[in-house]
């Protein structure tokens, strides 16, 4: 069996020649490990076709996904403004610098409108890539502007939440953002123009505390992780483990008229598109 035998020890491939995989052309499931190619899983709205899981993707994929083709920008060009001259390990410039960098977003929360099957909508959806899609100054004031457009166009609104909580880096000023966006949500109920707050793994902090529980209609994607502290602060305070999650829900609470649907089993490979929802 000579031809079997490898005749020269070592590999023989020049490096140039090597064929290696396209980055980004397969895509591993964080929860079972699955591997799936980026195009299957975007088709399949990024929900694992194996267990379900549903992937972190951004602000530009939730566009993508829910309005009908075209949409526009908004805002993009408010950023953050480090007031305090803030320092941990870094200082809060170079984190923003970096941020700017990795993600190439000015801020955790992009503003877009456009239609959702011939219906306006305005969304306003946050990226956890961006310093763990905290809340600072930006958010709260891009909130605002979103409620403005939504007030002169008589457009609803969705907010796609998905955050670690306020920006630490901007302290009280970020924490004022809870009040000026529950403040400006009012103006929205007074013109009765809907708002739907869309809850995503994760929502907690400041963000669980002001506008994402504040909908007209609140809804939750499934084992999405919400609370207003995460397991890791709530197992050092009450010295118990706490998951946080809420396996298979979907909430729906009104100003009027709270509801809870639970689902004891999710239907399989079932998928709802925002406006299928039941
Ligand atoms: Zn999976």
């Amino acid at each position: 069996m000579s031809w079997f035998k490898r005749l020269k020890e070592g590999i023989q491939t020049a490096t140039k020649n090597k064929k290696e995989t396209p980055d980004g052309l397969w895509h591993k499931c964080v929860r079972c490990g699955e591997m799936t190619t980026v195009k299957d899983l975007r088709e399949n709205l990024y929900i694992c076709p194996k267990c379900d899981y549903h992937t972190r993707v951004s602000s530009t994929d939730y566009f993508d996904m829910i309005f009908d083709g075209k949409y526009t920008r908004h805002f993009d060009e408010i950023v953050s403004v480090d007031m305090l001259d803030f320092k941990d390990i870094k200082s809060y410039e170079d984190r923003l610098t970096e941020a700017y960098k990795k993600t190439n977003l000015k801020d955790s929360m992009s503003v877009a409108s456009g239609k959702v099957n011939k219906y306006p909508l305005v969304i306003a959806c946050m990226d956890f890539g961006f310093i763990g899609g905290s809340m600072g100054s930006v958010v709260g004031e891009k909130i605002s502007r979103a409620i403005d457009y939504c007030l002169e166009h008589k457009m609803p609104l969705m907010i796609i939440s998905k955050s670690g909580g306020a920006r630490m880096m901007e302290s009280a000023f970020s924490l004022m953002q809870m009040a000026k966006t529950s403040a400006k949500l009012t103006l929205l109920a007074k013109k009765r123009i809907p708002y739907f707050s869309f809850m995503t793994d994760p929502t907690t902090g400041g963000v669980t505390a002001s506008y994402a529980m504040l909908g007209d209609i609140n809804f939750a994607e499934p084992e999405a992780l919400i609370g207003f502290a995460g397991p890791r602060v709530i197992k050092e305070t009450i010295k118990k483990r706490s998951s946080g999650r809420i396996p298979n829900f979907r909430i729906f609470a009104g100003a009027r008229i709270s509801r809870f649907y639970c689902t004891q089993k999710r239907p399989q490979k079932q998928t709802y598109r925002f406006a299928e929802l039941p």
